[in-house]
């Protein structure tokens, strides 16, 4: 098995201190390729030093709409220009959030649309965060129909409506830990509808430890393999069989080797 954990958090506190031995266990555990996601300025930097020393792993480069308001021209120029790095495998993420609402919601859109602008510019997919801003995100998202390569929704918690909106557009759907929680019941429900070239897995780490190992504290890679086996059972196929479709449907997505 080898299966891509195609959104995490590698520079954060918690996991930045012992990367080589976090990749080495997920390794181990079957999740041979990663991609690891900035937030900030300074997390963009050190996950592009990081990509840029280690094989099999790809960036993901944005700002986090939590810092939508601190952020200028020259930041927005900076990223476009980081993201041409070949190991820059997508924009984002970026989106709105306005269940924290920690920026206000026009600064959040205004951010949001200068990232598409780049990923549509550079033809490079967009992982989208998305919370309690569906309706937005959604016609925001309607203005570059044609012009942006790939899009994903990532740690998804939509419910059967959205999810048929988001598939309708296109879009691809990537689920966490969360879809193994006990009382997420409706969301594998949701997952159930969605193709398996339509779907991915990520651990958002080090956040979201899947059940049944919630206590292990940070997450990381190797526990992706958690939320593999809860879909694969949702799906009703063998581990093995949706480790194979879905790392396939990840490869495609974000155009990896
Ligand atoms: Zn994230």
């Amino acid at each position: 098995m080898k299966l891509i954990d195609t959104h995490s958090h590698l520079t954060f506190e918690g996991l930045e201190n012992q990367v080589d031995d976090v990749l080495a266990r997920g390794v181990e555990a079957g999740v041979t390729r990663w991609i690891t996601v900035g937030t900030d300025k300074e997390h963009n930097e050190k996950v592009l030093s990081l990509v840029a020393s280690h094989e099999n792993l790809w960036a993901g480069l944005g700002y986090h709409p939590h810092c939508a308001s601190d952020i200028t021209d020259a930041d927005m120029e900076l990223l476009k220009k980081q993201a041409h790095d070949a190991k820059v495998v997508a924009l984002g993420e970026c989106g709105l959030d306005y269940y924290y609402m920690n920026s206000v919601a026009e600064s959040q859109k205004q951010i949001f649309l200068q990232h598409l602008d780049i990923a549509a510019q550079l033809q490079k997919p967009v992982i989208i965060h998305t919370r309690e801003a569906f309706e937005d995100t959604m016609s925001i998202l309607d203005g570059y129909a044609d012009r942006l390569k790939n899009v994903v929704f990532h740690c998804f918690g939509g419910d059967s409506e959205q999810t048929q909106q988001v598939l309708d557009c296109g879009f691809h759907i990537s689920f966490t830990g969360t879809v193994t929680f006990k009382r997420s019941e409706a969301l594998r429900e949701v997952a159930k509808m969605i193709p398996l070239d339509r779907l991915m897995i990520e651990t958002d780490c080090p956040y979201i430890s899947p059940h049944p190992v919630r206590n292990i504290q940070p997450n990381e890679p190797a526990l992706l393999v958690h939320t593999a086996q809860c879909l694969a059972d949702v799906h009703g196929i063998s581990l093995d069989e949706f480790a194979q479709i879905i790392t396939q449907t990840s490869e495609q997505f974000f155009g990896l080797q």
